[in-house]
């Protein structure tokens, strides 16, 4: 046994510490199997003082640590970048600390997920809002924060999960345990506000992609859900991307408050049918037609009838929609979306919708006007690089599908938008192809590069993601430059998340 790991383990137990083979390979990935990346330990702490501990020694042996949440980012970023180092597995950490129902303020430990939180919540009658990302039954807090992220419910209304974010405690890599907002005053007994007491640190560790600090409690806003909702679903039987963004367009410049609205493409729509995944449109709809959808909350039925009719008479005024019926199984996607949970499901099972192959995605903020440009670019793309495809496809009989998941509406006039390419991995009929996970990484690399010069913004950036933006020259020198040096001061031997946005 290692010195380091002696000195690990005194500080977490033996059983909260793992070098076993198996165990370090568990946590060498998270969604796509491209990028490997083997830690030496893995440690699961208790608390902020244990992670202050485990920091400290760190930068003592000089050993790179990597903060890991549910493991879900799409782009690699809660593994190490190259083999070695520390993970540090927050998921231990998943208890509410407090809940101010006066105040309405929830309180917990960074590594509980969006799914345990608002479970705990809803019995009271309240909700965290933006119910996180898609993956919210297993993604942390945490994670979310670190991410800014989106998709798990709530976004039209309430934006991503760090409009939310009201105070953090966060352990700095090199140790100190600080609390941001109204928590810099000693003297406050609770968190209530982000703002003030000097600039917003709080908004320095949102979006980090866990470069800055590890966040170990976060106070959140939380909102009384409201007693009356309705949803609709409509087909888009006709140019659906242009319509759809049309209609977002309008819904955001009539000024009506949406909960959540989202359309899906037809690519996804007729390849979903084909593979039975939508079995609440087998009956009632065409396999080459798009679909949208939005979710409504209010406070009355005046209230939620006056809405309703505001957005029927946006989506029917356009050319050839046609709205489905009002049960799920009249196809009604966006009453399973809201009752039943299915904004923390919808992307696990279209991503498990080819089981075999690996998502490659490409998940940015763009501006509503913006998106049906983009997707038809990505058919240009495909083409471009149908060669390389096809050399795919030739081994494997299957293509590796381009296009976009849904797109959702979030704050402001922008979207969330789910794009990228679906491959398949380098394992086929038992035997490894390394020509697949060549290709495959290479056109992961070009479909970013792509995307990002129609000037999207990206929020979540992990391994691939946050090099390939510096590598391309899309960063700006004057922003890099603020960011290393932010970096460089807080974490000088670049303890945290050692190699994103190439710092190291
Ligand atoms: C099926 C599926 C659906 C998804 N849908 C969405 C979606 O709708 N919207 C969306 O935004 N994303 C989505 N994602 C991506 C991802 O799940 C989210 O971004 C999620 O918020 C990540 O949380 P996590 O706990 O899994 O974080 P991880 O993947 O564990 O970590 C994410 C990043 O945060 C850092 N980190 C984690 N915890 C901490 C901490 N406590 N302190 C400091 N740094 C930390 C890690 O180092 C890493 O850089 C989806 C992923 C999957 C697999």
């Amino acid at each position: 046994m290692s010195d380091l790991y002696q000195k690990l383990e005194d500080i977490v137990s033996e059983k909260f510490i793992s070098n076993s083979e198996y165990v370090r390979h568990a946590y060498s990935r998270n969604v796509d199997p491209v990028l490997q990346g083997i830690p030496s330990i893995v440690i699961r702490p208790r608390d902020a003082k244990e992670i202050s501990e485990i920091l400290k020694i760190a930068n003592e042996d000089n050993i790179p640590v990597y903060p890991r949440g549910g493991g879900d980012c799409e782009f690699g970023g809660s593994k190490p970048i190259g083999d070695g180092g520390i993970l540090l597995d927050m998921k231990r950490m998943n208890n509410i600390i407090n809940l101010d129902q006066e105040n309405l303020i929830i309180t917990a430990e960074a590594g509980i997920s969006w799914g345990k939180l608002n479970e705990y919540l809803s019995d009271y009658g309240l909700y965290t809002g933006c119910m996180g990302p898609g993956s919210g039954m297993t993604a942390s807090i945490g994670g979310g924060i670190s991410h800014h992220s989106v998709g798990g419910g709530g976004c039209a209304k309430y934006g991503a999960c760090t409009n939310q974010l009201v105070s953090l405690e966060v352990v700095l890599p090199t140790g100190e345990i600080i609390e941001t907002g109204s928590q810099a005053n000693k003297f406050s007994k609770i968190p209530f506000n982000r703002f003030g007491n000097g600039p917003d640190l709080a908004g320095l560790f949102c979006g980090d992609n866990g470069i800055l600090g590890v966040k170990t409690k976060v106070s959140l806003q939380i909102f009384p859900k409201p007693p009356y909702a309705n949803y609709k679903t409509f087909a888009l039987n006709r140019k659906s991307a242009p319509i759809s963004s049309e209609i977002l367009s309008d819904i955001r410049h009539k000024g009506i408050d949406v909960y959540d609205a989202m359309y899906i493409m037809d690519l996804v729509v007729g390849l979903g049918l084909k593979e039975g995944l939508f079995p609440m449109w087998e009956k009632n709809l065409k396999r080459k037609c798009g679909i949208f959808f939005y979710t409504i909350e209010a406070n009355s039925e005046a209230e939620l009838e006056e809405k309703t009719k505001q957005l029927d008479n946006i989506i029917l005024g356009k050319n050839k929609t046609q709205e489905l019926g009002s049960e799920i199984s009249d196809g009604n996607i966006a009453r399973w979306h809201y009752e039943e949970q299915g904004h923390w499901q919808m992307y696990h099972n279209l991503w498990g919708l080819y089981p075999a192959l690996e998502p490659l995605t490409a998940e940015c903020f763009t501006p509503i006007n913006t998106y049906p440009d983009i997707l038809l670019d990505l058919d240009q793309w495909d083409m471009e690089h149908n060669d390389d495809i096809q050399k795919v496809t030739n081994i494997t009989g299957q293509r590796p599908i381009t296009g976009s998941g849904p797109v959702l509406l979030v704050d402001g006039c922008n979207v969330e938008l789910t794009c990228g390419f679906t491959s398949n991995p380098p394992y086929f009929d038992g035997k490894y192809y390394d020509i697949i996970d060549e290709i495959n990484l290479k056109l992961w690399k070009s479909i970013l590069e792509r995307v990002t010069k129609h000037g999207v913004q990206w929020y979540m950036m992990g391994d691939i993601l946050s090099r390939l933006f510096v590598e391309i020259g899309a960063i700006r020198p004057e922003y890099h430059y603020l960011m290393k040096l932010i970096k460089d001061s807080v974490d000088p031997k670049h303890i945290l998340s050692r190699g994103k946005f190439n710092f190291w």
